[in-house]
């Protein structure tokens, strides 16, 4: 099969002919259709995640067919848990001390076949096409999971508007919510984007907030957008940071967090999110802006992502 390999950190991925991966017990064996590219890949193969499997076929949004029964599944970033830590026993599994994780310690979807855990995949809600169905596998999960756990504030403040806050901001919207987007300064694209979707101000994220946040949820990876998105934020509110890595974050007054102000981190998701999220992404409906690249421009689209040029979410298409 065809797949893109990364066979060290900080080095682009190789084009490869690999053998079709065999699924072990419990498994299935899917035929790729698409693959959705996330920061997190970025993240993986710049070498700022640890240890991860070598070679790796990366990508944790994936789209594809089951090879036997033809069922179209979706698999996630959270690729198999232990089942027994104390985590896993109360209802906290992506905490899991052994958890597995999908394109980083499993191989993922950036080929033309894959192999997952069934009781890790899920059903892909019909109506969306492939590519426009894949970003749901982890920007709008992991997405989704910030937004509960930013709590039920009316006005949300989303800081960088890619793939997983141009979901975000749908969901919001369709529960009521007020939703103010931060970016880069001068990002007219995201921030136009931010507007089309609802988004009743896009703006520079180091710039002051429009009026007072009750709660805010930090994509971007820049450390310094924990301090900015406090300030904006009014008391009791929280501070949610999404991202699996993200540069330091700077020393700020105390007066900041003063208040009841929380800060908190979300870390991958469980099977319930994704039970939760993929049961409502229709409903809302949550419609997806996705731009489509071959398999082979994957290092392209990492550049891409990497400079920020992504409008909504890029995603490999088979
Ligand atoms: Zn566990
Ligand atoms: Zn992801």
């Amino acid at each position: 099969m065809r797949a893109m390999v990364l066979d060290a950190p900080g080095t682009p991925l190789r084009a490869a002919d690999l053998p079709v991966p065999e699924p072990g017990p419990g498994d299935v064996l899917l035929r790729v259709r698409a693959c959705g590219v996330c920061r997190t890949d970025l993240h993986v193969v710049d070498g700022e995640l640890p240890e991860p499997k070598l070679p790796l076929v990366p990508g944790h949004q994936i789209v594809g067919e089951d090879v036997e029964t033809g069922e179209r599944l979706g698999v996630p970033w959270l690729g198999w848990t232990c089942g027994e830590c104390r985590y896993c026993r109360s209802g906290r599994e992506n905490l899991c001390d052994r958890a597995r994780f999908t394109g980083y310690q499993l191989d993922g979807g950036y080929a033309e076949f894959a192999v997952a855990d069934r009781r890790f995949c899920f059903p892909v809600p019909e109506g969306y096409p492939d590519a426009q169905a894949a970003p749901l596998l982890c920007a709008g999960l992991i997405g989704y999971r910030a937004l509960r756990l930013a709590g039920d504030g009316g006005r949300l403040g989303l800081y960088g508007f890619g793939a997983a806050a141009h979901i975000v901001a749908q969901v919001a919207r369709s529960q009521g919510r007020r939703v103010f987007a931060f970016t880069r300064a001068g990002d007219e694209a995201a921030q136009s984007l931010a507007l089309e979707l609802g988004a009743e101000w896009a703006g520079d994220a180091l710039g002051p907030a429009p009026e007072e946040l009750d709660a805010a949820i930090v994509f971007a990876p820049a450390g310094e957008l924990v301090p900015a998105a406090l300030r904006a934020l009014a008391k009791g509110g929280t501070v949610v940071c999404a991202g699996i890595h993200m540069s330091d974050v700077p020393s700020f007054p105390y007066e900041l967090l003063w208040g009841e102000r929380v800060v908190r981190s979300v870390a991958n998701l469980t099977r319930r999110d994704a039970e939760e999220f993929l049961a409502l992404a229709p409903r809302v409906p949550v419609r997806t802006e996705v731009e489509e690249h071959p398999l082979e421009r994957a290092n392209e689209v990492l550049a891409r992502l990497r400079a920020g040029e992504v409008r909504g979410a890029a995603v490999l298409v088979l």
